[in-house]
């Protein structure tokens, strides 16, 4: 089993003054913890600062979105270039708030996650089903759907340097957590469906589980077997709570 991934996303929240001491907090409590991987994925104003607060700690630095071109006209858009600018590891893509909120498509998030690979970073691609979905019994599909434009475009090997995290959209911020073994059920499914019978591709893969992860259910989340890790919103944003969940993936 691999080492624990956790990774914070702080969505749109964050201030200047705020930052430094929740970042502080972490990393603080975070290097007296050898045994799991960390990253916190930050809004784009904020990256200089978190990249300088950060500078000298183990904990990698992610963006939470990024435009599929390398430049142009496109108002308002950050492109991968600018993030590889603050060294930037990891990039979310897909994440259910774009793809809900922003209408971005599957074939749009594999674009974006092609153009992050390209430039030699690791994209975050977010898939997980509605509460209606789950109730209709095509989660499965749901996620293989999602998947399935990046497999397209750049074949399922591609997933070898990328982190998949399953989210089920009803457990976004809502404080209903998937129970272990929902959970568990739909990353073993994304392994055998990404890897089939090879055993150490399937190993190579890392799964987080991201939905209402909080201090007192991530340690039974982690524990089961294709959980590797997890992407975690609003705890991320309490620096007691975060380390509590880095904690609990420690090895
Ligand atoms: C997320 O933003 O990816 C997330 C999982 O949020 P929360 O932990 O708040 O449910």
């Amino acid at each position: 089993m691999q080492r624990k991934f956790i990774v914070g996303n702080w969505k749109m929240n964050g201030a200047l003054a705020n930052n430094e001491t929740l970042l502080k907090e972490v990393a603080n409590g975070v290097a007296k913890m050898p045994g799991v991987d960390c990253a916190v994925c930050v809004p784009f104003p904020y990256l200089a600062q978190t990249q300088s607060l950060l500078h000298g700690t183990s904990i990698k630095l992610g963006a939470q979105n990024v435009h599929q071109a390398n430049k142009g006209a496109y108002t308002g858009e950050v492109s991968v270039s600018m993030l590889s600018d603050f060294n930037c590891d990891y990039v979310i893509v897909g994440h259910s708030e774009r793809r809900n909120l922003f209408g971005e498509s599957s074939q749009l998030v594999a674009e974006k996650f092609a153009s992050v690979q390209k430039a030699g970073l690791l994209p975050i691609i977010c898939v997980g089903e509605t509460l209606e979905q789950r109730e209709t019994g095509i989660t499965e599909a749901v996620v293989t759907e999602q998947l399935a434009e990046v497999s397209k475009l750049l074949g399922e090997q591609s997933f070898r340097t990328s982190v998949i995290a399953y989210e089920p959209v009803w457990a976004i911020g809502t404080g209903k957590t998937a129970t272990p073994e929902q959970a568990q059920e739909v990353h073993a499914f994304i392994r055998k469906n990404i890897a089939g019978f090879d055993e150490e591709f399937g190993q190579a893969l890392c799964i987080l589980y991201g939905g209402s992860v909080n201090p007192t259910n991530a340690a039974e989340l982690f524990s089961m077997p294709d959980i590797d890790g997890g992407l975690i919103g609003g705890a991320s944003l309490v620096a007691e709570d975060f380390l509590a969940i880095c904690n609990a993936g420690q090895k």
